[in-house]
């Protein structure tokens, strides 16, 4: 039995329009975190919405630990829920924010109940303060103490860090990641950051359109994505054209190894820190720096090849002037995405390869 069980979930806020959540289903394990990652009004919140019981789904179930609580009002959920702007009350103490949650155990154990979960959070010292005399990455952990005060099965956090500058950002969510595995809690955050979904989470479903088009591990989701837009949506990424024959295909970069194993006509996707540069003697082969951009931990280049031009990300030891002459190596098989042109029908009845670019750009 999982933990959590959401199956067919589908909400419509408009009749005349797509759902905006659509058939979401996933699962949840004790202790995991899960994230839902997508960009902006695909469905995250409204899916986490339905999840607490703020929403009331138009089709779909909710199970708790094998019970159905899809009909349950929130407060019978347990279900802690962490917002973006942390909504501490601004003229309690930090202390007394915890204390305020714990109003269903007895008064005598509250406040040393409330100083454990702030020592938990690392906030010990801070106790005796108001909110507003907090940094945002601290009061984001108030926010998480006093949900956990609630002794909830289950978190639910959405955009919780992205109120925070980016130094912060990065700290506080390493410190939450650490907290809720110390606490063994389940939870699942929301998202549009794909570095903070891959960074925080154990397991990420990528949303598009209401519904959710691919989840697996971090690892899985960006290294064998299944479609472009899953490809894009994580990263940068280079999509060709091809003609697979089993493990390699044909294409304007030349015949490469592909991932899995296909036949005919091809949508491959290949990322910039998976194709090197080798430097060569004008060769047949010969490919040019169009654009060099210095980054800091890695360096992006804009070659062309073949009428076609590639983003590569080198490190940064490999620092070469546009103009050069180089050679793409594909370091990586490239993955072989769904859509194809045999696969995938569009409205016109023509497979929808015909729409998407040799290689398209990423914001
Ligand atoms: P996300 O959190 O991914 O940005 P939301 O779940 O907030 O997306 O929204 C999904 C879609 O549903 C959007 O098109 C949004 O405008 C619409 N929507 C969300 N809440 C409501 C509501 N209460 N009434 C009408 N439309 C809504
Ligand atoms: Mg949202």
């Amino acid at each position: 039995m999982k933990h959590l069980d959401v199956t067919n979930l589908t909400k419509s806020f408009d009749p005349t329009s797509a759902p905006a959540v659509d058939n979401v289903g996933f699962q949840l394990e004790q202790g995991e975190i899960l994230g839902l990652l997508g960009p902006s009004g695909c469905g995250k919140t409204t899916t986490l919405r339905m999840i607490a019981g703020f929403e009331k789904p138009d089709t779909g179930e909710i199970l708790i630990d094998g019970s159905d609580v899809t009909g349950l009002p929130p407060e019978k959920r347990r279900i802690g829920f962490v917002f973006q702007d942390y909504a501490l009350f601004p003229n309690r103490t930090v202390l007394n924010n915890v204390i305020f949650a714990l109003h269903r155990k007895r008064r005598s154990v509250r406040t040393e109940r409330a100083r454990e979960l702030l020592e938990m959070v690392g906030l010990t010292r801070e106790a005796d303060r108001m909110p507003f005399e907090l940094s945002g990455g601290q009061q984001q952990r108030v926010a998480l103490a006093r949900t956990l005060a609630a002794d909830p099965a289950l978190i639910l956090l959405d955009e919780p860090f992205s109120n925070l500058d980016a130094a912060l950002r990065e700290a506080t969510r390493r410190d939450v990641r650490t907290l809720l595995k110390c606490a063994e809690m389940s939870a699942i955050l929301v998202t549009h950051d794909q570095e903070e979904a891959l960074s925080f989470c154990d397991t990420v479903g990528v949303m598009h359109a209401g519904a959710i088009e691919q989840i697996g591990t971090p690892e899985t989701i960006y290294l064998e994505p299944e479609t472009s837009f899953v490809a894009q949506f994580l990263g940068r990424a280079n999509l060709m054209r091809g003609h697979a024959r089993g493990s390699v295909a044909e294409t304007d970069l030349g015949t490469i190894p592909i991932t899995p194993n296909a036949e005919g006509p091809v949508l491959v996707s290949l990322r910039p820190e998976h194709i090197a540069l080798e430097t060569t003697g004008s060769s047949p082969s010969a490919a040019e720096i169009v654009s060099r951009e210095f980054r800091g931990h890695d360096l992006t280049y804009r070659v062309r090849f073949n009428r076609s031009e590639y983003v590569v990300h080198t490190e940064f030891t490999r620092d070469l002037p546009p103009g050069s002459v180089v050679r793409l190596a594909p370091r990586r098989p490239a993955v072989v995405l769904r859509e194809t042109g045999l696969c995938r029908r569009s409205s016109t009845g023509v497979g929808a390869i015909a729409e998407i670019p040799r290689w398209i750009p990423l914001r």
